[in-house]
């Protein structure tokens, strides 16, 4: 789950992590009243979307005067900003940030990852700040300093010291730095965190060093013991399909094609994405309905499948061990009579139940088409697919 901007500061305001001073806004005078609250002569009006990218997409603005904060907050607020983060469609912006405008010495980037090839925390810093991080990866990867984390004596001070070394932080402002740094894998660690990006991570000319961007993506798995940040879960920046599929309990993840995948299992659930890629198709979601999925679950996923405007047809390919298939198949019926299956389907049924299973799909009367085996019936949806286009 990740959550807002001017939330993930809070959280790591919380551990000594000195981020600016700033106000969340919704509307144009709460920006107003916001900047007034801050005082000064300088603010920033932040667009507040799960994207990152705004300051080039024109979602970060300076305003020196009230007026300016009020002008920048009616223009971006209602707003769809599109980033290289939002995909074409962009997000509405419907929440601003008003900060302190900071005079900046030089950016930096700080990262907090989980690295699976060590299975271990590690902290990523570089003086490339600002920019893209991906970038600098990619074309000057000897700018990029880490640390592994040992989890069981957490980060240490001597980490944390070369690691502010490496990426240059001028000598007056690297014990600045080094709280910085353990303020922020504390808070990654305590709040189950799978990723922190704080880019940039800022000097300024006063002697400083803060977070001006935060970047907080959570655990979902760990998120029960989390209520409060469960509270900051905004709905609005997320796919309704996905929202949909969470309240049942359902392993779902829109994806861009447009073939359906209804799978039980998570590995059968990739594999039969992988076949479908192989035969030329592209997946509209990977969809795993789970092992004790009852008929009610396998009609909301059916349905939440076919909401989906993208998908023009369906591939249900179930092996049932667990979950049986008669229940599989009377979750296909149920669903097809509560909303028109106006799609081919193609279902490939085995395992426990399976002759039952085939025997409630034969006598409902819907059309579908019968797969032998995972590459029959990917082939044969493709195929569905490609004579409707
Ligand atoms: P994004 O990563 O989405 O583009 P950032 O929060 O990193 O958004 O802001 C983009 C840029 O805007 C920063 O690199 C910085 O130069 C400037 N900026 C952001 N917040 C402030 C601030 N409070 N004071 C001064 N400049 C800021
Ligand atoms: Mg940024």
């Amino acid at each position: 789950m990740n959550v807002h901007e001017y939330q993930g500061k809070q959280i790591l305001k919380k551990y000594g992590v000195v981020v600016p001073n700033g106000h969340v806004a919704f509307t144009p005078d709460e920006a107003v009243q916001a900047a007034e609250r801050l005082g000064g002569n300088l603010w920033v009006v932040k667009a507040q979307i799960h994207a990152g990218g705004r300051g080039k997409a024109g979602g970060v603005k300076l305003a020196r005067s009230l007026e300016e904060v009020r002008e920048h907050a009616a223009d971006l607020l209602g707003k769809v900003l599109v980033t290289h983060q939002t995909g074409p469609e962009g997000k509405e912006v419907k929440r601003l940030l008003i900060e302190e405008g900071l005079p900046i010495e030089k950016e930096y980037y700080v990262g907090v990852v989980i690295d699976r090839s060590t299975g271990r925390i590690v902290m990523m810093a570089s003086e490339e700040g600002g920019t893209e991080i991906e970038e600098v990866a990619a074309k000057t990867p000897e700018k990029i300093f880490k640390e592994v984390i040992d989890p069981a004596v957490g980060m240490m001070p001597f980490q944390a010291r070369r690691l502010a070394y490496n990426i240059n932080i001028p000598q007056d402002k690297v014990n600045q730095a080094v709280k910085f740094m353990l303020g922020l894998y504390s808070a990654f660690v305590d709040n189950d965190c799978a990723l922190a990006e704080i880019n940039p991570l800022i000097t300024t000319t006063d002697g400083r060093v803060m977070a001006l961007d935060a970047k907080l993506n959570f655990d979902s798995n760990a998120l029960f013991r989390h209520k409060d940040i469960l509270e900051m879960r905004d709905l609005d920046e997320e796919d309704p399909k996905e929202i949909e599929a969470s309240k049942y309990d359902l392993n779902y993840i829109a994806l861009d094609g447009n073939i359906g995948c209804m799978v039980n299992g998570a590995g059968l659930a990739m594999a039969t994405m992988d076949i479908i890629k192989h035969y030329n198709g592209e997946p509209a979601n990977f969809l795993d309905v789970g092992g004790g999925a009852t008929t009610e679950k396998v009609t909301e996923a059916f349905k939440i499948i076919l909401s989906d405007q993208n998908v023009k047809g369906i591939f249900v390919n179930i092996f049932g061990g667990i979950m049986k298939c008669d229940v599989i198949a009377n979750g296909i019926v149920e669903a097809a009579k509560q909303v028109e299956l106006d799609r081919p389907l193609v279902v490939r049924l085995e395992g426990t139940n399976v002759e039952l299973g085939k025997k409630i799909l034969k006598e409902s009367g819907l059309k579908i088409v019968a797969a032998d085996s995972m590459a029959d019936g990917a082939q044969k949806i493709v195929e569905l697919v490609k004579e409707s286009a």
